[in-house]
């Protein structure tokens, strides 16, 4: 069984899945995962549909926003399952780097984070899985996700560490298929986890260190409503939110993020 533990040591897949990889470079020509275009990861095209920026409201934050990358439809929907739930790990790099920017172009632009924005530790939270979403999928894709996140903030000269603070516990699931709102409500009845051991870190993290919460994908934003809310309760204020994509089913269309910043062309990534 794979647990939150063997994700967070990184004891399990890595060296396996590298092998796989290499196995399938040779047997099956990679494609873009989002339209198939050949020889890609993501093609500029659908790189280019990452940068349909949206606002959701993340109540209970210092910013009361959670940011995402774009609407979850078409290309996006598809490279999202495609990595998600289907393996694609090499599409991590490329989703990482479109995340990064969205938290230094517009998260560090939020008026209520300015005057921290210069020196203070970005902690990154990654959205907890359920322990059947664990098992199946065999990784914490949030997780891999948020580390090479970090690594790439720090290259772009931020203090920024990842912090496993939350988990699901075992029999609640979330799913982003499961959209409405009230059941997922229901799901989540039970709470998060808050990991006493990785919450005794932050101290260690700087004195008023920039805690943001990351997703894959908001629905109705009752999963990080959550997790908000089990964060409040050891006193651990969030910053915002970020996520790669905003679902438009849910009713809650995201605002778009228009001329708070300049975006990059995602040619340039
Ligand atoms: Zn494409």
């Amino acid at each position: 069984m794979f647990t939150y533990a063997e994700a967070a040591d990184g004891r399990h897949g890595s060296g396996v899945a590298a092998l796989l990889t290499s196995l399938r470079d040779v047997l099956l020509p990679r494609a873009c995962a989002g339209c198939g275009r050949p020889d890609h990861i993501l093609c500029e095209s659908c790189l280019g549909l990452l940068d349909g920026r949206r606002e959701r409201p993340l109540p209970g934050t210092l910013t009361g926003v959670c940011l995402c990358c774009a609407d979850y439809r078409g290309a996006i929907r598809r490279v999202l399952l495609e990595w998600k739930d289907h393996g694609d790990e090499e599409c991590t790099g490329c989703l990482a780097s479109v995340l990064s920017r969205l938290i230094t172009e517009e998260v560090m632009s939020l008026p209520a984070l300015r005057p921290h924005a210069v020196d203070a530790c970005v902690v990154l939270i990654p959205l907890p899985s359920s322990a059947s979403s664990l098992r199946r999928r065999g990784r914490w894709h949030m997780l891999s996700l948020t580390r090479l996140l970090a690594s790439l903030l720090r290259r772009r000269g931020m203090d920024a560490k990842v912090l496993p603070l939350l988990h699901l516990p075992a029999g609640l699931a979330r799913s982003v298929e499961a959209s409405h709102a009230a059941q997922r409500a229901g799901r989540l009845s039970g709470g998060v986890d808050v990991v006493r051991s990785e919450l005794e870190r932050l101290p260690t993290m700087g004195t008023r260190p920039m805690v943001l919460l990351v997703d894959d994908i908001v629905t109705t934003g009752s999963t990080m409503r959550r997790c908000v809310s089990a964060l409040r309760g050891v006193d651990v204020e969030v910053a915002a939110g970020v996520a790669l994509a905003s679902t438009p089913k849910a009713g809650i269309p995201g605002r778009p993020l228009v001329g708070r910043s300049s975006v990059i062309p995602a040619a340039s990534l």
